[in-house]
Parts: structure tokens; C-alpha cells; sequence
């Protein structure tokens, strides 16, 4: 039986199985009996009589499922996609005939792929399971859930008088809530987090339920897009987004070949001396039409299509070629940082690229810092990306450990990965001159990388205070929009220039005396 034959077979069993199955239709067998004898006689009753129990094998009567007959997946019991749209169907048209209201929410699970890498298909499982039970108990009677990807849940909601926007998100947080409570496996434990694109079927564009679930899925998009645990309603300019983002998919691939996407590099400065100690290099799409699209728009795109071990090559080459002609114009830059992701420390060839990429533009692994998140450790590293950080920090490159105080990473971990420098987040930066708070923090930070015997470099200077402090707390070294903002190559050498003039003449601002 082909694919189109047999869907078209459950579709029939699943519309009539409610009907056929329902305890009323016992009380019209002896009126069809009957009835049957008395127009076609005999031979009619015989063949009603025999036929019957067919109709009632072949839509699954025998098979224990009754009017549950429609296929459900083997992990969670859920619905599947198929049974869910014929649900979403009846509930649209309902709503649409009698006024009532509903909503359709689409939920994913963040970094599911991740997970599955990372702890296996079973561990992977017994997630979804958990989660499917969980979205489940934060329902009503009569709403539905199914179970539409690997990652991927749908719920409608059983159509209702009143159901306003404001109830809406509360659900959409108690089941964001409820997902990420910690789920146990096997002794450990692990934590997941969702995001959820809701559309209220009366906000629901076009006349069909095919539309109401493009509605749902262009808003956990956007979700997805401020995620992890990003919840958004359905609103008309998002399908226009999403349909941009599309584009956008295809046209990073070709604007990495094309020489589009290109580091801008952003000053880090020693606060003892005030000299530039190096430049992080920031990833920038100059877009012909759009103008400067910035990081956090063009990772995910490029996350999704595989490419981000395209990208730290091309990132590489770049602030190596920078290097290479700070070094040739006689201006001091120590280092340059470069970022690198998950995926990226996911290539088993990535020290051997790097010792040889080094090699080629005859520069000491010294001259790099390999820049990963705090997350990277948190998050339980397999054997390759261990074996590429001990490889790097062997080479003799500075290992940096970013976003630090954001991600809880044990110091062991900082231990075992050699890290040399922790790049303190900008959140702890933020107004840390005026807030004794933040200041304890970053005293607290400070002493506990003296202990261990590590550089420390603040993230997101602004202001003069904050920079003062930092100084004074003891912090080796700063990065900010106050020191300087990510810049194109061309411009380094004349800010460089400015600052070492700046430096000649002013007073020192609060030297550290640790
Ligand atoms: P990050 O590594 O933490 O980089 C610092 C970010 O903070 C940069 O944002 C920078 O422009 C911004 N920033 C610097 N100083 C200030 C400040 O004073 N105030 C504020 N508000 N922001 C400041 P950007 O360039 O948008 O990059 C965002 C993130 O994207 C980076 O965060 C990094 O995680 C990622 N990224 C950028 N380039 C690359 C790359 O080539 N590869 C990889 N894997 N990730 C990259
Ligand atoms: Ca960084
Ligand atoms: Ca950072």
C-alpha cells in the first residue's frame, strides 16, 4: 500500500472511529437489523450481519484502542502530528462557527540536538517523555497534546468562552516552568529549557488551520531567536521575519565564501600600564542591502546550516593576517582573541588547523587566545573538546574563559583546562562603581583568580567609573565600549595611535597596587 493510500485509510478510521465506537451507536444495531430485513430481506440481513464485525475489525475495534484509534508515538503516548491536525482542524472551525476561543501553542525544546550528542538517544527519550508528561499535567481536560517532531510538542485548547492574551502567556509560563524543572537520569541530572510560540486562534491570519499553525511556528521562531526560554505571541510583521530569516540562511553560506563576514577587532587594554594588551575579534556581515547585521543575528543562522567551523577559519586567517600587519606597521598588540563555540571545539582537526594556520603566517601560538564559554565546561564536554582545549593550551595558546561568573564552572574545570585568563561578564561590570553589590562581586571574582594564579579582564567597560574601579579592585586588564568599540582592520592603526598619544599626557587613572 502506498504511503498516500494508507494515510488516506487513517485518516477515514480516525473520523469515523469516535462515531462507530461511541456507546449510542449500540442503540441503533436493532433498528438496523430490522430494518435491513424488512427492505432487502434475508440475504441483506446476512450480509449486514457478517459485514458488521468486519467494519468494526478494520477500524480497530479488536485492537484494544477504541477511540483512542489514532497513531501515537512510542516514547510519550502522545498524539502524533497526524491526529493532532485533525483535532486543530475540528477546533478551528468550532471556534470559527460559535464564537468560542482557543489558542495553538508549539513548543521545542532548546539544544535538543545537543542533548542527544552529548548523553545518547535514550537519555534523549526519557527527556522527551518527562517533558510530555509535564506539558500534559499543566493542561485542562479536553485540551490536546501531541508530540509533532523529535523536539517538538503541540497543544490545542479546548475551545472556551473566555481566554484572553494575559492567560494565555500565564500557560505558556507554567509549562516553560514545568519543562524545566530538573529531570533525573540515572543519577545525574540534567536541566532543558523550552520555547514556546502561542497564536490565539481569533489573531490567527487566513481562513484555514494550515495557517494557524504557520501562525504558531513563525512565533517560536522568534522565540527561538531570543531564547533559550523565549516565549512570543503570534503577530502579523512576524511572518514577515521569518520569511527574512530564510533568505538570510541561504545567503550566509555565500556570504562567508564571499568575504562578507569578517572580524572587527575591539581594543583590550592593560590597566597597569594602560597599553593595548590585545583585540578580540567580533564576527560582523557587512550585508550589501542590510548594512551591518551583527553576530547575534547570523550565529543561529550559521549554527543551523553547519557553518561555524567555516566561520573560525575564516575568523582565524583574518586576525592572523591583523597580527601579522600590526607586527609589520611597529605597533605593540600582544595577542588577539578569537572566539569559539561548541561546534567548533566539536572538530577533531581544530589544534592541528590552528598549529598549522600558525606555522603558515610564522607567528608563536602565544600571539593567540582561544576564547570559550564558561558554558563549554558546564555543559559536561565530550572527549573531543576536552582533547582540543588540553591540545591548544599544550601549543602554547592562552586559553580564555568567557562570559565568566554566567555559567557556574567548577574550578577544577578551570584547572584541568590550563585556562589563563577569565574574562569577566559584563553583568557584574554594569554600574559597579556606583553598586556595592557589584562590587563585592568583582572583589570576590578578583581574589578567587589571584588564588588560582589567573589573569582577569572585565567585559563591557562604558564608563569611566567602572573603569576606575576595575583598576583599583586589582583587575589586570579591560574591554569595552568605553575603551573602544569593535572596529574594521583599517581602523586599529590610527586608534591605536590616538591612544598611545592619550596616554602620553594624561594622568594615570587609578593604577592598581596589588
Ligand atoms: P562576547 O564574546 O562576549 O563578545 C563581547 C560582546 O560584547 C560583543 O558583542 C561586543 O561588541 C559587546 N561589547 C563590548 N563592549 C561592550 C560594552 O561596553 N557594552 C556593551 N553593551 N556591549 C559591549 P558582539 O560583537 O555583538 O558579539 C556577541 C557575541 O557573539 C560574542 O559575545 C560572542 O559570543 C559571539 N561572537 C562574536 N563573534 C564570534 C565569532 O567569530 N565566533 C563565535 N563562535 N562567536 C562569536
Ligand atoms: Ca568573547
Ligand atoms: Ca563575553
Amino acid at each position: 500500500m502506498t504511503k498516500a493510500n494508507s494515510g488516506l485509510l487513517n485518516r477515514i478510521r480516525t473520523r469515523l472511529a469516535p462515531a462507530l465506537f461511541a456507546p449510542p451507536i449500540l442503540a441503533f444495531l436493532p433498528a438496523l437489523t430490522l430494518a435491513t430485513f424488512w427492505l432487502g430481506g434475508e440475504a441483506a440481513l446476512l450480509w449486514v450481519a457478517l459485514g458488521l464485525p468486519l467494519v468494526f475489525a478494520a477500524m480497530g475495534g479488536f485492537s484494544g484502542r477504541g477511540r483512542n484509534a489514532v497513531p501515537r508515538d512510542n516514547v510519550t503516548g502522545l498524539m502524533l502530528r497526524e491526529g493532532f491536525e485533525l483535532e486543530l482542524d475540528r477546533v478551528f472551525h468550532d471556534c470559527a462557527k460559535s464564537g468560542l476561543r482557543s489558542a495553538l501553542y508549539v513548543i521545542e525544546v532548546d539544544d535538543f540536538k545537543d542533548l542527544v550528542h552529548r548523553d545518547g538517544q535514550e537519555a534523549g527519550d526519557r527527556v522527551m517523555l518527562n517533558c510530555g508528561e509535564r506539558i500534559a499535567s499543566t493542561l485542562r481536560n479536553g485540551d490536546t497534546v501531541a508530540r509533532i517532531g523529535d523536539s517538538k510538542f503541540a497543544i490545542c485548547l479546548t475551545p472556551v468562552l473566555q481566554l484572553d492574551l494575559e492567560s494565555c502567556v500565564q500557560l505558556a509560563g507554567r509549562i516553560q516552568a514545568a519543562v524545566e524543572e530538573p529531570i533525573s537520569l540515572d543519577g545525574s541530572t540534567v536541566y532543558v529549557s523550552c520555547s514556546i510560540g502561542f497564536c490565539l486562534h481569533s489573531r490567527a491570519p487566513g481562513e484555514t488551520p494550515a495557517e494557524w499553525t504557520t501562525a504558531a511556528a513563525a512565533a517560536l521562531s522568534e522565540a527561538q531567536q531570543n531564547g533559550p526560554s523565549g516565549i512570543r505571541v503570534f503577530s502579523a510583521d512576524m511572518q514577515q521575519r521569518s520569511m527574512a530569516r530564510g533568505s538570510l540562511r541561504e545567503e550566509a553560506a555565500e556570504a562567508l565564501e564571499a568575504g562578507q563576514i569578517l572580524p572587527w577587532f575591539q581594543p583590550q587594554i592593560c590597566t597597569d600600564t594602560g597599553r593595548v594588551s590585545g583585540f578580540e575579534a567580533l564576527a560582523r556581515w557587512m550585508h550589501p542591502v542590510r548594512g551591518l547585521v551583527p553576530p547575534a543575528k547570523f550565529l543561529p543562522v550559521l549554527e543551523d546550516a553547519g557553518l561555524m567551523e567555516r566561520l573560525s577559519q575564516v575568523m582565524l586567517y583574518h586576525s592572523l593576517t591583523a597580527l601579522n600587519a600590526w607586527d609589520a606597521a611597529g605597533v605593540k598588540v600582544p595577542a588577539v582573541g578569537v572566539n569559539f563555540a561548541t561546534q567548533e571545539l566539536r572538530n577533531p582537526n581544530l589544534s592541528e588547523n590552528i598549529k598549522w594556520e600558525l606555522e603558515r603566517f610564522g607567528l608563536p601560538p602565544t600571539r593567540l587566545s582561544v576564547e570559550i564559554l564558561e558554558t563549554v565546561m558546564t555543559d559536561q564536554p565530550d572527549d573531543v573538546v576536552t582533547r582540543n582545549i588540553a591540545a591548544l593550551s599544550e601549543l602554547g595558546c592562552h586559553i580564555e574563559l568567557d562570559d565568566f561568573g554566567t555559567g557556574h564552572a567548577s574550578i577544577s574545570a578551570v584547572r584541568r583546562f590550563n585556562i589563563s585568563r577569565i574574562k569577566i561578564d559584563r553583568s557584574f561590570v554594569l554600574r559597579a562603581d556606583r553598586d556595592p553589590d557589584q562590587q563585592k562581586l568583582i572583589a570576590a571574582i578578583l581574589t578567587m583568580a589571584e588564588r588560582l594564579d589567573l589573569e582577569t579582564l572585565a567585559e563591557g567597560v562604558e564608563t569611566v567609573g567602572e573603569h576606575a574601579l576595575l583598576a583599583q579592585l586589582g583587575c589586570d586588564h579591560v574591554q569595552g565600549f568605553g575603551i573602544g568599540r569593535p572596529m574594521p582592520f583599517d581602523q586599529t592603526l590610527d586608534w591605536i595611535t590616538a591612544h598611545e598619544a592619550k596616554l602620553q599626557d594624561a594622568p594615570e587613572i587609578g593604577r592598581h597596587t596589588r
